[in-house]
């Protein structure tokens, strides 16, 4: 009897501190911007004044390296998790599992809410479980379907919602009292992939994108001024990759050159996954298409180079296909929609330099007027982690030393 009362009054004293520490630790608000495809170069176009105060008073460093392959969702969940796709589980958009023979794509809410296929631990999900709370105006994987591995607050994507809404959100957030109030938050837009997709890097629309982008910044600032807020928030604007040129007239039917009766495909443009049912004929399937390789590539997974860190996961498929960058496969379905194939994408080789991404960072926790060379995306939850005073999930990717030389004190 005496022991339990022991052990519990230990209990609370122990949770009574760690709230003190809470509170006495000053944990200082941080926003995480991703501006989806947006390239590491756009800012030197002379059209982002607010990047260029940002590189004045805070960090820039030259590029962020998205991880492979670079596509949307795999990137913005490493950037949470501080792994590589292969380890936190969603390695592209659309995903087959011939385990369970399920499919998950960005288009179906249902899979995307689906806990089953996040495998890491996202940055909102450490921070809960240790009295931080974080809050979330859209970013892939923050609307899954377990309340504990979700953000405390968050909003369901809706890729239309006005631009401005997502920042009076934001504020809203900030506005809370101090108790309710997230320490962590996360911003999305969509516009320079969409516009870059459509029109291609150097089109006079992704110009205009990457304007009204930094405009916003200028918006999020002020209202920061507004509410007493803004030296005392850390702003960090980063990228999940970059885009480059395509055309129609670079496009490969996998589909007609793997002459191949049993395969699944998933996927199209820069990747493909290729799921074979009949395992008689993977290797047939693979010598054919490695007969006529030209302008992609065919690998059994083991062969999937080391440095992209992409082999051991069995949603990889068969045989997986990546595209010469500018260059993009497909099905014969496929074929109709050839629009697709012109203008701009991503998901290429990841050390190719137009898939590299943006990191500023600006705010109380970081260093002023200073650069640094390419990151890669995964140190940024390390990151994260150190700046919200929490700690972080043990066997991940990235590093705390690879980025802390950012940060104005260390320790
Ligand atoms: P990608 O095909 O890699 O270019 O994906 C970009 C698209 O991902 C955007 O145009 C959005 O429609 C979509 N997207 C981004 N964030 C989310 C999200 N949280 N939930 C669902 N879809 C998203
Ligand atoms: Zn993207
Ligand atoms: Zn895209």
């Amino acid at each position: 009897m005496k022991v339990s009362f022991n052990k519990a009054g230990f209990i609370i004293l122990l949770t009574f501190l760690a709230v003190i520490n809470l509170y006495s630790q000053n944990i200082p608000y941080t926003i995480l911007i991703s501006f989806d495809g947006f390239r590491w170069d756009y800012t030197s176009r002379g059209l982002t004044p607010n990047f260029d105060y940002i590189e004045k008073h805070g960090v820039k460093a030259l590029s962020l390296k998205p991880s492979f392959p670079s596509i949307t969702f795999p990137n913005h969940i490493s950037i949470v998790t501080g792994m590589y796709p292969q380890n936190h589980g969603v390695i592209a958009n659309t995903m087959y599992d011939p385990a369970t023979d399920k499919i998950y794509s960005l288009y179906d809410t249902a899979e995307v809410r689906n806990a089953y296929w996040y495998k890491g631990e996202m940055i909102w999900e450490t921070a809960r479980r240790q009295g931080v709370i974080t809050a979330s105006y859209f970013w892939p994987g923050s609307e899954m379907n377990l309340n504990y591995r979700r953000p405390n607050y968050y909003e369901k994507y809706e890729h239309s919602r006005d631009y401005l809404e997502r920042i009076n959100g934001v504020i809203n957030w900030l506005k809370l009292p101090y108790s309710e109030r997230p320490k962590f938050i996360t911003l999305y837009y969509d516009l320079t992939d969409s516009e870059g997709h459509r029109y291609g890097p150097d089109s006079p629309q992704v110009n205009a994108a990457i304007s009204k982008l930094d405009s916003l910044l200028g918006v999020l600032f002020n209202k920061l001024e507004e509410i007493n807020l803004r030296d005392s928030v850390n702003i960090i604007i980063v990228s999940d990759h970059g885009m480059t040129e395509i055309s129609k007239d670079r496009y490969l039917n996998i589909e007609e050159l793997s002459s191949c009766n049993s395969c699944k495909f998933f996927n199209r443009g820069a990747i493909m996954n290729i799921f074979i049912k009949d395992k008689n004929e993977v290797d047939a399937v693979y010598n054919r298409l490695k007969l006529k390789e030209s302008h992609y590539k065919v690998y059994k997974p083991s062969e999937i180079p080391a440095e992209y860190h992409f082999n051991y996961n069995h949603l990889i498929g068969d045989l997986f296909i990546l595209s010469e960058p500018g260059w993009s496969v497909g099905t014969t379905k496929d074929k109709d929609r050839m629009h697709d194939y012109n203008g701009g994408n991503h998901g290429f080789d990841n050390s190719f330099m137009d898939m590299h991404g943006i990191f500023y960072a600006i705010g109380p926790s970081f260093k002023e007027n200073y650069k640094t060379g390419t990151i890669e995306n995964i140190n940024i939850y390390p990151l994260l982690c150190k700046i919200l005073k929490i700690v972080p999930k043990q066997n991940i990717d990235g590093k705390l030393e690879n980025i802390s030389f950012i940060l104005k004190e260390r320790e």
